[in-house]
């Protein structure tokens, strides 16, 4: 049985790139029969905003989504919001210990840059140059109250994996692309690469549909099902939506929030139509609710390129 999840963020409120992923993400699970967990990744306490976990439900129930199990109805693998699951998380991390597959890093971020003298792509940071590397799980106990990083040992091989959107194997290098990766911090708790692998493995997901940001993790993860012995899911990452000018949309621009468009008066089956027709599965704007997209949809028809979002294209959506 498929299963499939949506891992919204709670740290502002969802725009239309986040509806055309979650869409793809539900109807990806729907069209195969499958299950669909809905989980909230609040683990970075210093973004989340108040009120964002209700708004993100609110948005994707008005787009017409459900799920099967959450944070609002439970289910056999919850709870459903990672803050709540702090306890699962410290046994998967002493189970990197005991491998010692993790070792204590002290490096601030400054150590880092200023060693890596090679470029790096916008988000991902510098690939860590290994500098703590030498140390054993058991030197932490000699760090005193130094706050440190638990960083993942990344073997030096090259790691294959299959892409279900781009339909091809994927051959990506961990340890040029950013090295050896914090798992956990001193005090913090995990990261989200050790919270993502643990959840999605515990509670059966085997389909992943993200964004293309976060293909430099996948790889990453990859590494942490196979350290601790787990089944991957199959992982598909689709084109984010962009600006005009070919940039992320920011979620700061309070015009391209579902909130937004809900409270201006924006038919929600107009905006799935809309977010369908970008995906390549009509080719005109169809005031159809995501159910009655279940038999359309198809994975490969949606383009490679990102999906540029323009103020025209906005107008369009209130028809
Ligand atoms: N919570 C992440 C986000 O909103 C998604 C993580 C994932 O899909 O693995 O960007
Ligand atoms: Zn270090």
């Amino acid at each position: 049985m498929t299963i499939g999840r949506l891992a919204p963020s709670p740290t502002g409120g969802l725009h239309l790139g986040h509806a055309r992923t979650f869409l793809v993400a539900w109807l990806a699970a729907r069209s195969a029969n499958g299950r669909i967990i809905l989980r909230i990744e609040d683990l970075d306490a210093g973004r989340v905003r108040p009120g964002a976990l209700e708004g993100a439900m609110a948005d994707l129930r008005w787009l017409g989504l459900d799920w099967d199990e959450g944070p609002d109805i439970g289910g056999p693998s919850g709870p459903y919001i990672q803050s709540e699951r702090m306890n699962p998380y410290q046994v998967t991390l002493e189970r990197l210990k005991s491998l010692e597959l993790v070792y204590p890093c002290t490096c601030t971020r400054a150590d880092i840059e200023r060693a890596s003298a090679a470029p790096h792509p916008e988000d991902e940071g510098p690939t860590y140059p290994g500098t703590c590397a030498d140390r054993s799980v058991g030197d932490a106990r000699e760090l005193g109250d130094r706050t440190f990083a638990w960083r993942f040992r990344v073997p030096p091989d090259e790691l294959c994996w299959f892409d279900s959107f781009l339909g091809e194997e994927q051959v990506s290098s961990p340890r040029r692309l950013g090295g050896d990766f914090v798992v956990a911090r001193s005090g913090a708790g995990p990261s989200y690469q050790l919270a993502v692998v643990h959840d999605d493995a515990t509670m059966g997901v085997n389909q992943v549909i993200r964004g293309d940001d976060l293909i430099p993790s996948t790889p990453r993860q990859i590494l942490l099902y196979k350290a601790l012995g787990w089944r991957q899911p199959v992982f598909g990452h689709i084109p984010l939506a962009v600006g005009p000018d070919g940039r992320r949309l920011a979620k700061r621009d309070g015009s391209l929030k579902l909130a937004t468009l809900r409270e201006s008066g924006v038919n929600p089956a107009r905006l799935v139509g809309w977010v369908a027709r970008s995906c390549g599965w009509s080719d005109r704007i169809e005031e159809i609710p995501p159910q009655e997209w279940v038999e359309r949809y198809e994975l490969a028809k949606i383009p490679r390129s990102p999906w540029v979002i323009t103020p025209d294209s906005l107008d369009e959506l209130r028809g």
